[in-house]
């Protein structure tokens, strides 16, 4: 059974208020005590099959592999199951803790609007009402997702306090928490937050890693994934950490490129280690702890504090990290659409982008594994926007001006 931790070296922790103190050692002690129940594990197992559709396949890109002449190509495909994305084997597994604990409401942050979706799923699906808080900026910029959660029966809560994006939407989360946690879970979105939160989300991420355990029927060499907050990539690569032999990249967003403000690069020497919303890590912020602007093409990746766990294997040299940058991530999509019919989410292009450079320098009888967290069907107003320019303009003009008849 995994062992509890409080610390990832210098990173992790519980900084919160004293208020906060017994809901998270509540939640502490009930995620223990369900990891280590056959019949809980047995739940998120079912549930996993009947409703998020797993075991994802992992695919055999032998196209890809054999147009860039390197290393064997291998893509787990996280973005077939059910809503899209890796995030709901997250939700899943915290709203069934939730109902396990008793809980009667779930309340959940969300920055564009792929956890608020899983979320709001998982709490259709099981029954609970669910309460969304999204930055007043985000709300406007994410429609479709805003439409989806609505569509599932979430409550979207416009947040309008400071820049009204996600570290907002987080606040006003654990504001909601520290009123109502007697009865409610707050259900955190990636592998950070005060403690347990990146321990409770890298286990229930887990299972991408332990399916491929199984699928693997062949050396692991490499495995790549994108970093926002950390959670698909620590899920990912977990399992395997004990094996010196995979080496480990983590890709986060290179954005336009160099410089404050155009990417969010927190491993390079760019993030500085500071304490900000529950934990401690590694952050882009400045000497007063203000939070910088990020920027990436994928709503995703632009978080600017990494998780603790990440944080601390990428300072010990377990995981490597790299960049891809926004223009990457689209040849990318391009790339593994083309040559294995597969639309990758702009997130997980990031990986792919990286992969695609490393796959070049290693052999074709070395494996590497991509894990594409998510399918690109969402990022449409983004890739086409980009890639399709007057064409996709004109179509959703004339959208924008169709009458709509029964
Ligand atoms: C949210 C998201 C990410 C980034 O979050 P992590 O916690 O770093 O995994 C990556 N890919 C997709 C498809 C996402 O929706």
């Amino acid at each position: 059974m995994p062992t509890y931790n409080d610390f990832f070296g210098p990173y992790g922790g519980r900084y919160v208020p004293e208020v906060l103190q017994p809901p998270l050692a509540e939640l502490e002690k009930a995620f223990q005590e369900a990891l280590n129940d056959p019949e809980f594990l047995k739940e998120y197992e079912d549930f996993c099959r009947d409703f998020i559709g797993r075991p994802t396949p992992l695919l055999p890109a032998r196209n890809a592999s054999r147009e860039l002449g390197g290393a064997q190509i291998y893509i787990k495909l996280e973005g077939l199951a059910n809503t899209g994305a890796h995030k709901i084997n997250n939700a899943a597994g915290q709203a069934l803790l939730a109902r396990r604990m008793g809980k009667k409401r779930i309340i959940a942050e969300t920055g564009a609007g792929q956890h608020g979706v899983a979320t709001a799923a998982a709490c259709a699906r099981l029954g609970f009402p669910c309460v969304i808080y999204m930055g007043e900026e985000d709300i406007r910029r994410q429609h479709p997702n805003v439409y989806w959660m609505e569509m599932y029966g979430a409550e979207v809560r416009p947040v309008t306090s400071g820049s009204r994006t996600l570290k907002d939407a987080v606040n006003e989360a654990f504001r909601d928490w520290t009123a109502n946690s007697h009865d409610t879970h707050y259900l955190l979105g990636s592998a950070l937050g005060p403690s347990p939160y990146p321990d409770m989300v890298r286990e229930f991420q887990s299972v991408i890693g332990k399916e491929i355990k199984e699928q693997a029927d062949f050396k692991i060499d490499a495995m790549v994934a994108c970093v926002g907050g950390g959670s698909n990539a620590i899920g990912f690569l977990a399992p395997f950490l004990d094996n010196p032999d995979i080496r480990m990249i983590g890709v986060e967003a290179g954005g336009r490129g160099a410089g404050e403000g155009n990417n969010a690069v927190r491993m390079a020497d760019t993030g500085r280690p500071g304490i900000i919303q529950g934990y401690k890590s590694l952050f882009l912020h400045d000497q007063d702890g203000q939070v910088l602007d990020t920027h990436s093409i994928s709503a995703g990746l632009d978080y600017p504090g990494i998780g603790p766990q990440l944080a601390s294997l990428g300072e010990a040299g377990r995981i490597e990290f790299t960049d891809a940058r926004d223009q990457e991530a689209l040849e990318a999509l391009k790339f593994f659409a083309r040559h294995e019919g597969v639309i990758f989410a702009m997130e997980s292009a990031h990986a792919g982008a990286a992969a695609i450079k490393l796959a070049r320098e290693m052999s074709p009888d070395q494996n590497l594994i991509i894990n594409m967290s998510g399918r690109g069907d969402k990022d449409i107003f983004i890739s086409a926007a980009a890639l399709d320019g007057d064409n996709w303009r004109e179509f959703l003009d004339s959208e924008s001006r169709r009458k709509y008849v029964d």
